[in-house]
């Protein structure tokens, strides 16, 4: 097996600001790339996000390392086995990995991803929700303008502007469903209380994502929760499967992303013990392209909610895949029927 992974500069089309980092306007990810000696070709990708301590130049580091002879199609299990073994690998390298991997099994296999994991994926079903970065409320309403097409939106908050920015939203869309992210920007049980409150007069919030820090202690997060007149969902406190216990306990729902879970298969084990364990399930991404955006795609009938929306937030994607006009989810123009069902994109002339 060879192993070949590149870094790609992806473009914003807005900076992108939320609570917990500054305004940027270009996200390095790595795409993999694992070929079989038979010439079947696995692709998997990686966003590496700085609240993490990860970065692209972390990965490719990590990769070119890498022995890839250990790893197989045919065995995925026992390729992660391996890789978890090696020390110091980073998140984002085992979600590049592991969906490269599961995209090879799912081609030989000559089905698509949610096929092999028997979940399926049912058309026009699944709605992803439309992101709003922090920004001016200005610019809040244009962006809420130019996403009318989509019937959810995220709204980014854990900022001074926070109420302008909600009641600029409010102003182009009047009774949209929202969801609201504050990414740890509450820093007291109170603040998160009153935010909470707040949003909960509008009457179409539906739950608001990881109000406080990720480590935040148990008796404010049971304090809050208790009182909360809103669903509150943990993102940044919820990793992988080791993390759903305590989810459980202190929140309603997790986030689940394949970049902190570290793929596609941890992911569905996420995904299945957080539905186990009585919490309402999301899946979300970070800036990423339609490879990666596909690949979390697979798992939607494992979601009560989805957030796959970076890829609608850039300027350069180069794959195509899974689509979301209006914000409905779909795989029916997708170039290829089996593993991930994406290709590159092509430009078209004239
Ligand atoms: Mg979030």
């Amino acid at each position: 097996m060879q192993l070949h992974v590149r870094p790609i500069d992806l473009h914003l089309a807005n900076p992108w600001k939320i609570a917990s980092s500054q305004g940027s306007s270009t996200h390095t990810v790595v795409i993999f790339e694992l070929t079989d000696p038979d010439g079947t070709q696995g692709m998997g990708e990686a966003a590496p996000a700085s609240t993490y301590n990860e970065t692209a130049r972390g990965v490719m580091q990590f990769c070119r390392g890498l022995d890839a002879s250990r790893l197989s199609f045919d065995d995925v299990p026992a390729a992660m086995a391996w890789l978890e073994s090696l020390p110091g690998i980073p998140s984002a390298a085992r979600c590049g990995l592991n969906i490269a991997l599961v995209d090879g099994a799912a081609k030989r296999a000559g089905q698509p991803i949610c096929d092999l994991l028997k979940l399926g994926f049912r058309e026009n079903a699944h709605v992803t929700s439309f992101s709003i970065g922090i920004d001016t409320p200005e610019i809040v309403r244009q962006k809420v303008s130019a996403a009318a097409d989509y019937p959810v939106l995220k709204l980014k908050v854990g900022d001074s502007r926070d109420q302008e920015n909600f009641a600029a939203l409010r102003s182009v869309a009047p009774a949209k469903p929202v969801r609201v992210d504050a990414n740890e920007g509450w820093r007291t049980r109170e603040e998160a209380l009153r935010a909470l409150e707040l949003l909960a007069r509008d009457g179409h919030v539906q739950f608001v994502e990881q109000p406080m820090p990720r480590d935040t202690n148990r008796k404010d997060l049971l304090w809050l929760k208790k009182r909360s007149p809103l669903p509150l969902y943990a993102d940044e406190a919820c990793h992988n499967v080791g993390d759903i216990p305590h989810c459980a306990e202190c929140y309603h729902g997790v986030n689940v992303k394949l970049v902190k879970t570290g793929g596609i298969s941890m992911a569905y084990e996420t995904l299945q013990a957080a539905r186990q364990a009585g919490l309402k399930t999301m899946i979300g991404c970070m800036v990423e392209t339609s490879l990666l955006i596909s690949a979390a795609a697979h798992l939607a009938e494992l979601a009560d909610h989805l957030d796959i929306d970076g890829n609608l937030l850039i300027t350069n994607d180069p794959f195509v895949g899974v689509t979301a006009k209006r914000g409905i989810l779909s795989f029916a123009d997708a170039p290829a029927n089996t593993g991930l069902r994406v290709g590159p994109r092509r430009e078209e002339h004239g």
